[in-house]
């Protein structure tokens, strides 16, 4: 009897903790962003990079298609590649974060949540990030997120179309008719930039660019501007 009461007390606070904050962020929060303002404007987005092995083939498919994205960087991915940050933003695109090692935060206590967001902002800060676009990690939060999120003066951003580009089965093309069929006019659309170190397949970002190749001019003749926020 005492057992099932502690479970279901550890229940409850997971519901609270965890569970509620989480949807709450992602369906009711006004102070976060899920779609763009703008008819016909949407926004390319990228999470868990930068990763060295797929950045250089990712920023020729962009600048081919004349696009620029925003790249939710894990801090700690950021701080081991700081050139390849530079080089992201010089071709202007926008930094944005992704957490400082990509811990799931329905799962962590007070503490960690500070030290995440305190940690993120120093790394990021110190490579010249000023205004913070924060996503979290599979767009989970917990009790305290948004308590850090508003003393660090960040913005959430989740996303509306996904393309399940992590998956070891998609393709280009599975991906690219994903988008196409997905996209409608506010829309903005996550990606991922990173492989098999945040939970993707072993290579997927070369099929997320490949499909993007064959994507974006599609999206461009429907009618729909690639944007980043203002
Ligand atoms: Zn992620």
């Amino acid at each position: 009897m005492i057992l099932i009461k502690i479970l279901l007390v550890l229940v409850l606070v997971f519901i609270v903790h965890s569970i509620i904050p989480t949807y709450y962020n992602k369906i009711f929060n006004k102070n976060a962003i899920r779609k763009t303002d703008t008819d016909n404007n949407i926004m390319l987005t990228f999470d868990d990079g930068p990763d060295k092995r797929y950045i250089n083939q990712l920023l020729a498919v962009l600048e081919k298609n004349d696009v620029k994205a925003i790249f939710f960087m894990v801090a700690k991915n950021a701080q081991n590649n700081s050139e390849i940050v530079k080089k992201i933003e010089n071709k202007g695109h926008k930094i944005a974060l992704h957490s400082w090692e990509h811990k799931n935060a329905m799962l962590y206590s007070y503490f960690y949540t500070k030290k995440d967001f305190e940690n993120s902002k120093q790394i990021m800060s110190s490579l010249g990030v000023k205004d913070f676009i924060y996503r979290p990690p599979w767009g989970h939060t917990n009790i305290f997120s948004n308590h850090f999120v508003k003393k660090h003066n960040m913005k959430l951003m989740y996303w509306d179309v996904m393309a399940e580009d992590w998956s070891a089965s998609s393709t280009p093309e599975s991906i690219s008719e994903k988008l196409l069929k997905r996209t409608t006019k506010n829309s903005i659309i996550c990606l991922h930039d990173a492989g098999e170190n945040s939970g993707g397949a072993k290579d997927a970002p070369l099929n997320t660019i490949e499909g993007l190749d064959i994507a974006i001019p599609k999206l461009k003749e429907k009618g729909y501007n690639f944007v980043l926020p203002q």
